[in-house]
């Protein structure tokens, strides 16, 4: 069974994105993102440190702006607004999920992140395709595993995660099937894909009873087990059936290191885009 190290991937691009920013530099315009984050949750200021540290490591300033949990709409939104303004900064990223308080105005909230720094593509209104979709798409494409005439099976359909990832698998010409909490029989769509890709947040979702030999598993979901990190597939389980000819990407290590991969690629998309008209 091949490996989808999404270490090993990110790595060899980097490369080309390190080039990007300094470019960008060396023409005055030095790439900049701003992360807002509302209250201090454990996950949540992991993910703000990885993305810190990926995107020093690749020469993109990344400014960390820690709001406190009882943070009021209007005030969290003006600060949105005046970092959004900012011609420094080239991408603006509210940390979700927003704590309680907030959840019901979220909408409202990203609204304020106009397109064109808008760096997790959440408000729909620009070109970019939301990170996790587009570093799952690279991941395929660094192991050489393309989609066109094949049947793709994505599980988990939000906004963010798993629509963007099922339009992407339509893009490359595959035939998707889109399974949810409210699916029938999950084991009968997936052994019917080529490719199953699965976002659902589900620890051992996808286990012995879903997948055949040879096919293509992608693990977007992340959970916290006790200290460990683990993914929607059992993969203990799978492994094993999906034999020579198949694939897995390992979760911790294969679509997170991409996913942070791909929201820098965005913002170098953005940075260039902005710094041209
Ligand atoms: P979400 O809760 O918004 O959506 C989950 C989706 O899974 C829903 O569409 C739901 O219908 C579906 N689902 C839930 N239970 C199911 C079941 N039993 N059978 C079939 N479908 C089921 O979550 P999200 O924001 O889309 O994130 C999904 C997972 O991906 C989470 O674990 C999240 O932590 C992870 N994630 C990982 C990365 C990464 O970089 N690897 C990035 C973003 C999100």
């Amino acid at each position: 069974m091949k490996i989808l190290d999404g270490r090993i991937a990110r790595a060899s691009l980097m490369k080309g994105l390190a080039a990007r920013f300094a470019a960008l530099a060396a023409r005055g315009a030095p790439a900049s993102l701003a992360i807002v984050q509302v209250g201090a949750r454990p996950d949540s200021t992991a993910y703000v440190n990885a993305k810190k540290r990926f995107g020093t490591e690749a020469g993109a300033a990344v400014k960390h702006i820690l709001l406190p949990e009882g943070v009021g709409e209007a005030e969290l939104v003006a600060e949105i607004r005046a970092l959004d303004a900012d011609p420094a900064v080239g991408g603006v990223i509210v940390q979700l999920p927003l704590p309680d308080g907030l959840k019901s105005r979220q909408a409202a909230i990203l609204a304020a992140v106009s397109p064109a720094k808008d760096v997790d593509a959440i408000t729909g209104a620009n070109e970019l395709r939301p990170a996790t979709a587009r570093g799952v798409g690279e991941l395929l494409d660094f192991y050489g595993i393309g989609l066109a005439g094949k049947k793709a099976c994505v599980i988990g359909r939000s906004a963010l995660v798993g629509a963007p990832t099922a339009e992407l698998c339509r893009e490359r010409g595959a035939s998707v099937t889109v399974c949810h909490s409210k699916t029938a029989d999950l084991a009968k769509e997936t052994a019917a894909a080529d490719v199953i890709i699965v976002a659902a947040g589900k620890p051992g979702l996808v286990g012995a009873a879903h997948v055949r030999p040879g096919q293509t598993v992608v693990d977007i979901g992340i959970s916290r087990e006790g200290d460990a990190l683990v993914g929607d597939v059992d993969a203990a389980a799978a492994a094993p059936i999906l034999g020579p000819d198949g694939a897995l990407s390992p979760v911790p290590g294969g679509v997170g290191p991409m996913t942070v991969l791909a929201l820098f690629e965005n913002l170098a998309d953005l940075c260039e885009n902005n710094h041209h008209e």
